[in-house]
């Protein structure tokens, strides 16, 4: 039988490419490339997988995208990973779709990073879901490399790429490190969704939004300021802001942000009234999909599947893509939203 979760028509902005390979084509690049394997077939590096998220350390999740970026790194494995990414999150019942990565990695391996937009863009355009490309840059990495970063995505805005993103470990590194590589994207019309308040705290999410953010990869860290009269403030710029939050439940239990989907805070920060949907970020190291987020949190939140479709419909509304694929999803999820309320079953359940 089908989900809900899977039947759900969904707006997918926060997957890592180099987190969401598929087991077999990770064992086919990787041997392809020469390079040592975890595992002897796609179920045994499944398991190793599935060790790493669930070790409880942030250094042991990490170090799955060592091996995924090292068997990525060749211009048709670039492809076909953005095409499978985007073929994947279709057959999985997605109707927008925006995949991120930081393309600057790859040049430790020996590929140019505008050749590896170009491998990206061309994998995701071969799908038939409407998809965009965001341009990570490690924030842990000297300011001048993220201003690279900028540069790159600003030669490719309009051709394949939407936004500009700082990735990586969070604390330690504020996005205020990196102010000129945000105002040369910003400056240049780019969007800007920056990952905070996630391993770092609320204040990051703001300090974020005010150096031109629109939408926040994860967030989460803002509900440690709902009732809380010193940091209550916080709250309320983020909602007068009109910020999104990308919130990816299994990845946050995964490093810690989060101690369980029940005790998660997507549900404080949604009846706040804070504009939020939610992700995979990294569907080979958390072990998910889409539809498996939408159904974890049916299960095991009070969120409705109401809930999940106005969700839905934030994250059209906050989506980077253009109006015509953004329209086209609108009427998805209002179409099967209408559908099942006819059904009287499913709504408000
Ligand atoms: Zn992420």
């Amino acid at each position: 039988m089908t989900s809900t979760g899977r039947a759900l028509p969904k707006v997918l902005l926060h997957e890592h490419l180099d987190g969401g390979l598929r087991e077999q084509t990770l064992l086919e690049l990787l041997d392809a490339r020469g390079l040592p394997c975890p595992g002897p077939d796609a179920a045994a590096l499944g398991r190793w997988f599935d060790a790493r998220a669930h070790a409880g350390s942030l250094v042991e999740f990490l170090r799955g995208f060592d091996l995924t970026v090292a068997a990525m790194a060749s211009l048709p494995a670039l492809e076909r990973v953005a095409f499978e990414a985007a073929e994947d999150a279709r057959l999985d019942g997605c109707v927008l779709a925006e995949f991120r990565i930081a393309p600057l990695l790859f040049e430790s391996h020996g590929l140019a990073a505008e050749a590896a937009v170009e491998a990206l863009v061309a994998g995701l355009r071969r799908s038939s879901l409407p998809s965009g490309l965001i341009v990570c840059a490690m924030r842990h990495l000297p300011p001048t490399e993220t201003l690279r970063a900028a540069q790159l995505a600003v030669a490719w805005h309009g051709r394949g790429v939407i936004a500009f993103d700082l990735a990586g470990a969070e604390f330690g590194h504020p996005p205020g490190e990196h102010h000129e590589a945000l105002e040369r994207a910003r400056d240049a019309g780019l969007a800007l969704t920056l990952h905070a308040g996630e391993a770092d705290a609320a204040e990051r999410v703001l300090e974020a939004a005010r150096l031109g953010a629109t939408r926040i990869g994860h967030g989460v860290r803002l509900a440690d300021a709902i009732g809380d009269p010193a940091r209550q403030a916080l709250v309320e710029e983020a909602i007068e802001r009109g910020i999104h939050l990308e919130v990816c439940p299994s990845s946050n239990v995964h490093t810690g942000a989060a101690r369980s989907i029940a005790e998660h805070p997507i549900v404080a920060l949604w009846r706040a009234g804070v504009s939020l949907s939610f992700h995979t970020d990294n569907r080979l190291m958390s072990r998910t999909t889409a539809s498996q987020e939408a159904d974890h949190l049916l299960a095991h939140t009070p969120l409705s599947v109401d809930d999940l479709v106005r969700m839905e419909l934030e994250a059209v509304r906050h989506s980077f893509l253009g109006t015509d694929a953004r329209a086209l999803a609108q009427r998805a999820i209002e179409a099967w939203r209408d559908a099942t309320k006819n059904d009287g079953s499913r709504i408000g359940s």
